[in-house]
């Protein structure tokens, strides 16, 4: 008997691959989707239970018509799902008024026409009892922000996609793939098969399997348990922060959700050098336990409390933080959507329309001329 056979293969089934199946098999392709460990599993860049959403992105205003379609996307995925996966809590952008977090975030929301308002700092800790800024800092607030689930974004896109017929195998390794006339062929470490097209959304792996410049940087989380005014960190009253400072430098966080404590993580400008995410990782430590507890008890004192979890994760880093949206280089038929450096849950849903479109029309409505493959320097892969 031959390898079986199907109109596309989606490969890695993450926070992107999922939404992929998803939306291939509802546009009534026979989706393959395969998944070297579970779904959703905590080895990749999708696990922590809560990712920020933010509408006017400091980053760069190039990506608020993604977010835009991405959010409305969400909700509609909610729905689809019952439950509501993206929540709008708000969002705060935080720094001194020259830094990057505070400039970029309010052009992006002046650009776009986004709701915000301009908080001093005096404003800030009036509001916000939980955190303590500087005095020289001053913050951006978004109402229409907040944060979506990631595992559980995982778990009903890849529902979903089953529902509609689409087959994924988890716990399948892909190993090799050639292109023949007209059709890929791919080995896995459990068999053999055929796909008209083929779509890499394997995160921090894109880098070896498609000599991309994709690498991987190990980052930590850490929920800590405040000592004192627990209700100040409820979603009612906190929204999801970003607060970048020069002395402890840019931290990110999120209200109480999902898991127990007071969540943050760390951004680091100059990503730490890159690790090969085959290998066994380094688990999180104190060394990563002291480096956030610096930025709490300055920022956030009355969470400065013991540890309760923390967990590692990969940022999945371009030399430019920006994602690789295109064809593979030199390979017509096979897609690559990835390299999403550590920012790109939110987009997951527009990623998989995205997706649809590439593997259904060849192109999107999306302009994806920013996230080309060619502005690097790279070699053709099969
Ligand atoms: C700590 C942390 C905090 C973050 N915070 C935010 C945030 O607040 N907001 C935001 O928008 N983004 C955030 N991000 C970024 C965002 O989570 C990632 O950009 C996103 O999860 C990447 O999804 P992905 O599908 O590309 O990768 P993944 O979800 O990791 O999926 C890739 C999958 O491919 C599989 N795979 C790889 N190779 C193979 C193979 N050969 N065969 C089969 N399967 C394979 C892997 O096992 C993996 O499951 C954060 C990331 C981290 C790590």
């Amino acid at each position: 008997m031959g390898a079986k056979s199907f109109d596309v293969a989606v490969i890695g089934v993450g926070g992107m691959g999922s939404a992929a199946c998803f939306h291939l098999a509802r546009a009534g392709l026979k989706v393959l989707g395969l998944e070297q460990f579970g779904i959703p599993n905590t080895r990749g860049s999708s696990h922590g239970a809560t990712r920020i959403l933010r509408l006017g992105l400091h980053e760069s205003t190039k990506y608020v018509p993604l977010v835009q379609r991405a959010v409305e996307l969400w909700d509609e995925l909610g729905e689809l799902g019952g439950d509501r996966l993206f929540h709008r809590i708000g969002s705060l952008d935080v720094s001194v008024p020259e830094g990057a977090i505070f400039t970029g975030s309010l052009r992006a929301c002046q650009a776009y026409d986004i709701p915000h308002e301009v908080l001093s700092a005096t404003e800030l800790s009036k509001r916000y009892p939980a955190l303590t800024p500087d005095e020289d800092m001053i913050g951006v607030f978004q109402p229409g922000s907040g944060f979506v689930l990631p595992e559980a974004s995982i778990t009903t896109h890849t529902n979903l996609a089953l529902a509609q017929g689409a087959e994924i195998h988890g716990m399948e390794q892909l190993l090799s793939w050639r292109k023949k006339t007209g059709h890929f062929t791919l080995r896995t470490d459990r068999g053999d098969y055929e796909a008209g097209q083929i779509v890499f959304t394997t995160g921090a792996w894109i880098g070896k399997l498609l000599d991309l410049p994709v690498e991987a940087e190990r980052t930590v989380l850490g929920w800590f348990a405040p000592f004192c005014d627990f209700a100040n960190f409820s979603e009612e009253n906190l929204p999801v922060w970003i607060v970048d400072s020069e002395e402890t430098g840019h931290f990110y966080g999120f209200p109480t959700h999902g898991i127990p404590g007071f969540k943050l993580g760390r951004l680091r400008e100059t990503p730490s050098p890159s690790v090969d995410p085959g290998k066994p990782r380094v688990e999180p430590n104190q060394e990563d336990e002291a480096d956030m507890r610096q930025f709490v008890s300055r920022y956030f004192p009355s969470a400065n409390g013991p540890i309760l979890s923390m967990v590692s994760c990969f940022f999945e880093n371009t030399p430019d933080r920006s994602p690789i949206i295109d064809g593979v280089p030199g390979v017509e038929g096979a897609w690559v959507l990835g390299g999403f450096s550590g920012h790109g849950f939110k987009y997951a849903t527009v990623t998989g329309e995205i997706a649809k479109d590439l593997v259904t029309k060849g192109s999107s409505t999306q302009n994806l001329a920013p996230f080309k493959a060619s502005r690097f320097v790279i070699k053709a892969s099969s």
